[in-house]
C-alpha cells in the first residue's frame, strides 16, 4: 500500500509538470488554467481527453496491487 502510494506520486508529479499545449496557437499551458492565455479557447471542452489517461494510470496502479 505505501508502495503504492509512492508510484501514486510520481503519476502525479509528472503530470502536473507535464505541459499542455493549445490546440489551436500551440501556446504551453499551466497547470490549473481553463483558458489559453494567448488566444482564449476555453479548455475545459477538452478536460476529459487530458484526464482520461491519468485515470487510466491511476487505475491501472490500483489493478496491480
Ligand atoms: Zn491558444
Amino acid at each position: 500500500m505505501i508502495n503504492n502510494k509512492n508510484k501514486l506520486e510520481q503519476i502525479l508529479l509528472k503530470w502536473i509538470y507535464q505541459q499542455r499545449i493549445c490546440n489551436e496557437c500551440e501556446t504551453r499551458i499551466r497547470f490549473g488554467d481553463i483558458e489559453c492565455p494567448h488566444c482564449g479557447l476555453d479548455l475545459e471542452e477538452s478536460i476529459d481527453e487530458w484526464i482520461i489517461p491519468l485515470a487510466n494510470q491511476i487505475s491501472s496502479l490500483e489493478n496491480s496491487k
